[in-house]
């Protein structure tokens, strides 16, 4: 009511075109919002709209902390709001509980990034200041993550209207850009060849390898995409890496968007080895902070999610593989994935990259600078 008394008062203004026109842009134009949000969160600091005043403020405020409390994640809808409360409920009365781990290399020095995901999840993400590795920590034990999967990640996960059938078309696609990619940079052909895939979901990408004639199997532990998959003449079932034990090795194993879901991600690698043919490939892609830019707008609050323990980037995705015994034979950033075959040996787990946090950080700032730039004209 308010609101429109003040919007009559305006009319008796010899400016109240402007002032009217002014209302419409706060309300329909949604970047101008967000940076009010922002002005109301950080209090009466100056913020004046150009490119480098915006830097300089973004410097500051992560020095002051603002970093760690923006909340520019999605506009949930009421069903997605409903559990990201639920997840707060059960998080706040420890029915879902969080240990603290060690990075991978083994540090305990990390520097607090974020507290809040894309969904407005209160999770912290750290970075190791000793390797460079970004990672939820303290994250979810085990039982909780069990839990998660089963209730809530799907439903507040899934977009596009949870059109199906869409999606699966989506993993056809990826596939065949997996496909483009191996060929790209290596001489392989798929007819008669064994790929099997871990995560598979609706084997949406194996559709792309049995069209080249590949003999294909693939294993997750959703029940439900499994059927659809089936149904469409897939051979894929309801499991896990065990389960692929007893069909022999592959000549190529896929792991799409995985192994950042994984706490020992090394100790994980290392056991599907078994499933690989000695000169066979392992295709494995995770969202690194390098395809923040491309893929998320260089929005860092739309690339946080709680369901993903690291955030690697090309360096760190090497580290693992390394360490669990593969050499990178070949880096798509584009993708975030890297092919790779076995090693003779693993990488030590203390031989890390020292520069790496610098990179890492710089990235960081890049994309926050970037993603600021877009207010210049407000
Ligand atoms: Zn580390």
């Amino acid at each position: 009511m308010k609101f429109i008394e003040n919007i009559f008062s305006v009319k008796n203004e010899n400016n109240h075109k402007i002032l009217t026109i002014c209302w419409i842009k706060f309300k329909f134009y949604s970047p101008r919002k967000e940076l009010h949000n922002l002005r109301n969160e950080i209090g009466n600091q100056s913020i004046k709209v150009n490119n480098q005043v915006i830097s300089e403020f973004i410097d500051l405020a992560r020095e002051e902390g603002y970093f760690l409390s923006a909340n520019r994640g999605f506009n949930l809808n009421p069903e997605k709001k409903v559990l990201k409360e639920q997840i707060k409920n059960k998080t706040n009365n420890h029915e879902y509980k969080m240990t603290h781990r060690s990075c991978l290399c083994g540090a305990n020095n990390d520097k607090l990034l974020a507290i809040r995901d894309r969904y407005g999840i209160e999770i912290n993400t750290v970075i190791c200041k000793n390797c460079g590795l970004i990672r939820s920590n303290p994250y979810y034990d085990e039982k909780t993550l069990n839990d998660f999967y089963n209730i809530e990640y799907r439903e507040l996960y899934t977009f596009v209207n949870n059109d199906k059938e869409k999606f699966f078309n989506n993993q056809v696609n990826i596939g065949n850009k997996i496909i483009e990619n191996i060929i790209n940079n290596f001489s392989f052909t798929f007819e008669n060849k064994i790929v099997y895939e871990i995560g598979t979901g609706m084997g949406g990408i194996l559709k792309a390898f049995k069209d080249r004639g590949a003999t294909i199997k693939g294993v997750d532990l959703g029940k439900e995409y499994i059927e659809i998959g089936k149904s469409k003449g897939l051979d894929i079932e309801v499991g896990s890496t065990e389960t692929l034990g007893k069909y022999g090795q592959a000549d190529l194993i896929i792991l799409n968007h995985v192994i950042e879901h994984i706490v020992n991600p090394v100790d994980f690698l290392m056991g599907i080895k078994s499933l690989l043919k000695e000169d066979g490939l392992l295709y494995i892609a995770v969202p690194t902070i390098e395809t923040i830019q491309t893929n998320y707008r260089n929005n860092i609050f739309h690339y946080l999610q709680n369901a993903h323990v690291y955030n690697f980037s090309q360096e760190t995705l090497t580290y693992v593989i390394e360490c669990a015994g593969y050499n990178p034979n070949a880096h798509i950033y584009s993708d975030g994935a890297i092919i790779c075959k076995k090693a003779n040996k693993n990488r030590a787990v203390d031989d890390i990259n020292i520069e790496h946090y610098n990179y890492a950080m710089a990235l960081l700032k890049k994309c926050d600078m970037t993603f600021y730039s877009e207010y210049k004209n407000i």
